[in-house]
């Protein structure tokens, strides 16, 4: 496929822009040295070019997208509609406050909403995604400590079933991560848990539901014993969607928080960005938090910075259309509907994994959350197919592959989230490709090293993209 630079044509275009309403500036001495490189195209051909493009890639649109640990859902058009109102798009950042009070409105509604829903009592939308959110929480864990002279406090425990984003976050706020294992069952071991506690812990991070897909049984015994040491509990709340309107991390006894917006709350991700990774807190962390905040005096709501707090971790008030979005569809499911996706979340999950339990081995016999891993070693090893091969197998019946290789302690690991709103009929049908990937496997592994034969791409040079990656066009 052509790029876009390519298809360009010297004096073709389809750019008419209005006539200037404003006084002409004059930009003398600002002028480029260089002619910008911007393709000229015609409508019609930006059209094709975008059509193609999309036709070359798998979105949830195009069918079943069991990508675990992303929520890859399906998000209703009805918040697009609510993020493209003129009165949301058309502000500036710098407007006076007075003049944005809708706006405003917005994010307080929003932080009161899912500060009901997760048992904070404060949050910030300015981290732009998951990892920025768990970021934002270690700072604001290590300026509580340093706030009561607790120097010492230099470690973060992070059991091996968390995400890989909770060491590298913990690593980059400046923390040594103590790591533990989980026993048997997928649950923290508890006895690793109270050994690695101490005077150095300044908390525990936890991903829950794990990247195995359970609910930590221990949950309220763990915030227990690192609360006892002294420490902060930390709750990666990326798959929210497994427990919303159910449970609460802050009646787990957990301090802070992120949720991701792009996962649980409905904005459509993968692409990209934009995202929202909102952290939560509980009150004795709220004078800590990011600013601007909003405070409300008597109905005039206004923008102000706690003098305590760490600072700002982006611009201004983050992706503020994706708080949008996430309002829309909180308020659109309401009470009922939030626990009822969550429910729908864990059954979908339990259905696929019942559906495929007497073929494929699952890494955990147990009932799962929202997504289930699947540890193909032995079919690897009696048939040559392993996780990569099924995965881009299913490829060619039009379904995306789930997450291959991880969580890291399964191996030949393919991890699958149905997410909630999918069909039942979908998730036969998924269930009918899986099983009939794995006897293909059985009658002729090696055959599926070939895999995928009908998407515009087989199988891309992964090594060479990753060492040698070529990431800008030469003209
Ligand atoms: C997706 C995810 C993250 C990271 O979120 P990003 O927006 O990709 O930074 C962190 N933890 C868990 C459990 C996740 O699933």
């Amino acid at each position: 496929m052509k790029l876009i630079f390519e298809r360009s044509m010297p004096g073709r275009g389809c750019s008419i822009l209005p006539p200037c309403d404003v006084p002409a500036a004059d930009l003398t001495g600002f002028e480029r040295e260089k002619e910008l490189h911007l393709p000229e195209i015609s409508e019609n051909d930006i059209s094709r070019h975008y059509t193609e493009l999309a036709k070359q890639t798998h979105g949830v649109n195009d069918g079943f997208y069991p990508l675990g640990s992303c929520t890859m859902k399906y998000n209703p058009k009805v918040n697009e509609a609510a993020a493209a109102f003129p009165g949301f798009t058309g502000i500036h950042p710098l407007q006076p406050a007075s003049t944005v009070q809708g706006c405003l409105e917005v994010l307080k509604q929003a932080e009161e909403l899912l500060c009901e829903i997760t048992g904070m009592d404060g949050m910030t939308f300015q981290p732009a995604a998951g990892a920025h959110g768990e970021f934002t929480g270690l700072l604001l864990i290590k300026a509580w400590h340093q706030s009561r002279g607790d120097s010492k406090r230099t470690k973060i425990i992070v059991p091996d079933s968390a995400h890989g984003t909770n060491p590298a976050s913990a690593a980059m706020a400046g923390f040594t991560i103590v790591n533990i294992p989980s026993s048997p069952d997928g649950c923290v071991d508890l006895e690793a848990l109270r050994k690695a506690v101490g005077e150095d812990t300044a908390g525990l991070m936890l991903t829950n539901p794990n990247t195995v897909g359970l609910f930590d049984k221990n949950i309220t015994e763990i915030t227990r014993i690192v609360h006892e040491a002294g420490g902060l509990c930390y709750y990666d709340g990326a798959n929210l969607n497994a427990v919303m309107g159910i449970a609460r991390p802050g009646d787990m006894g957990f301090d802070v928080m992120h949720l991701n917006l792009h996962k649980t709350f409905s904005t459509p991700h993968g692409g990209g960005g934009p995202g929202s990774g909102p952290c939560g807190c509980r009150e004795f962390l709220i004078p800590f938090l990011p600013g601007p905040r909003i405070t409300d005096e008597n109905g005039q709501l206004s923008l102000h910075s706690p003098e305590t707090s760490i600072g700002c971790v982006k611009e201004f008030y983050g992706n503020f259309l994706v708080v949008v979005k996430a309002l829309t569809y909180i308020l659109m499911l309401g009470k009922e509907g939030i626990p009822e996706a969550a429910s729908n979340a864990v059954l979908n999950a339990n259905y696929m994994m019942h559906g495929l339990s007497d073929l494929y081995d699952m890494a955990f016999e147990e009932t799962c959350m929202h997504e289930f891993v699947m540890c193909l070693e032995k079919l690897k090893h009696e048939t040559g197919a392993s996780a990569l091969d099924v995965a881009k197998t299913l490829l060619d019946y039009g379904i995306h592959p789930p997450t291959m290789y991880f969580p890291l302690i399964v191996h030949e690991a393919l991890m699958i989230e149905p997410t909630e709103t999918e069909s039942r009929e979908t998730l036969d049908e998924a269930i009918a490709v899986f099983r009939e990937v794995y006897a293909r496997a059985r009658k002729d592994g090696e055959a599926l090293h070939q895999s995928p034969s009908t998407t515009p791409i087989g199988r891309p040079d992964e090594v060479t993209a990753a060492r040698k990656p070529v990431i800008r066009y030469q003209f």
